[in-house]
């Protein structure tokens, strides 16, 4: 059997800022199996880069379950013991619970059993018997994962995943530690995780450029600032077996990869964070639940690609978007 194996980091790019006038400076690291870079325009650039790159090393240790050092590898071994986790992995474990029940467990970081059972944890890819994943849907229930603070308490078959939010939150944090730093205009760029600051040198909106799942060009432009930008897509990360395609993003309910009918989904919100735990939500729930919960929580918009490469998006993107004609 032939294996195709796709990763593409890159959901999004970011276009514009050439044409200004104060010097840009960029540097671009790999981490977290993906391709990041940060750009920022203006002075005192240097120290930073540094900083944020500095953070993103940081933080691809902290939350490597794979490293036998991380605190996130500790945790999923914890075996039931009450475990001290550091802040990092404890804000993101509650704005993934947030997340979780807005979207009535779409969102599930305890998946790592059967995300693990697919390959989709770096290992060989598989496809798990269905009885081998009804044994492990048990093992996935979030609301057995007890949060005092800092101090985590869950059963000793159970594991986290953070990879539906550590990109996400990770832009969010670079965000602000540059903003403290006095940085006014850059981006942010975490394998297609945007995060901007500020608008484009010269004052206007960022244009961001949102990928088609189903070839090179490119589904939608959306102009934003002091915004984030990220894309959840069953093209990002998949293989194939006897022509059927098997892709990265789980639905907690079935155990398999989430048919909603959606080939992606872009959330454009302030806070990065909460954006990388929409998308994944969004992707699994399918639009017209994503619709529903953007009526009722609102606070983001989104853009849908779905599966008949049709898009659609949120009213509050009118005038912010441009459909390029297919
Ligand atoms: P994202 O690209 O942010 O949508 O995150 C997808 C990644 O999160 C996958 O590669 C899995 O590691 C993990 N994952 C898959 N399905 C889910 C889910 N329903 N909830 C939380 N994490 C998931
Ligand atoms: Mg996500």
């Amino acid at each position: 059997m032939k294996k195709i194996i796709y990763l593409i980091t890159a959901a999004l790019i970011f276009l514009g800022g050439c044409d200004s006038k104060p010097k840009k400076y960029s540097r671009t690291v790999y981490a977290m199996d993906t391709s990041m870079t940060i750009s920022i325009w203006g002075d005192n650039s240097e120290a930073a880069l540094s900083a944020a790159v500095k953070i993103i090393n940081d933080y691809d240790f902290m939350f490597d379950k794979e490293n036998k050092d991380s605190p996130l590898y500790a945790l999923n071994r914890s075996n039931g013991t009450t475990t001290k986790v550091p802040d990092e992995i404890a804000e993101q474990i509650s704005y993934a619970r947030n997340v979780y029940t807005m979207s009535a467990g779409a969102l599930n970081i305890a998946l790592e059993p059967i995300i693990k059972a697919w390959g989709f944890d770096g290992s060989e890819y598989r496809i798990p018997s269905d009885d081998e994943i009804e044994n492990i849907l048990p093992m996935t229930d979030f609301s057995k994962i007890l949060q005092d603070d800092n101090y985590i308490t869950m059963p000793s078959t159970m594991s986290i995943s953070l990879g539906a939010t550590a990109k996400g939150y990770t832009a969010e944090k670079i965000c602000s530690e540059l903003q403290d730093m006095g940085v006014k205009s850059g981006l942010i760029d975490l394998g297609g995780n945007i995060r901007a600051i500020g608008s484009k040198p010269d004052g206007s909106d960022w244009c961001i450029a949102v990928a088609n799942p189903f070839g090179s060009e490119f589904s939608a432009f959306v102009y934003l600032s002091d915004k984030s930008a990220v894309t959840s897509g069953d093209y990002q990360r998949y293989f194939e077996r006897d022509g059927i395609k098997y892709h990265h993003i789980l639905d907690p309910v079935t155990g398999y990869p989430a048919k909603s009918g959606l080939a992606s989904v872009t959330i454009i919100c302030q806070d990065a964070a909460y954006a990388d735990c929409l998308s994944t939500a969004l992707f699994v729930m399918g639009e017209d639940e994503a619709r529903k919960l953007h009526a009722m929580v609102g606070g983001f918009e989104a853009i849908f690609i779905s599966q008949d490469a049709t898009v659609t998006y949120t009213d509050g993107l009118q005038g912010k978007i441009e459909i390029p004609k297919q």
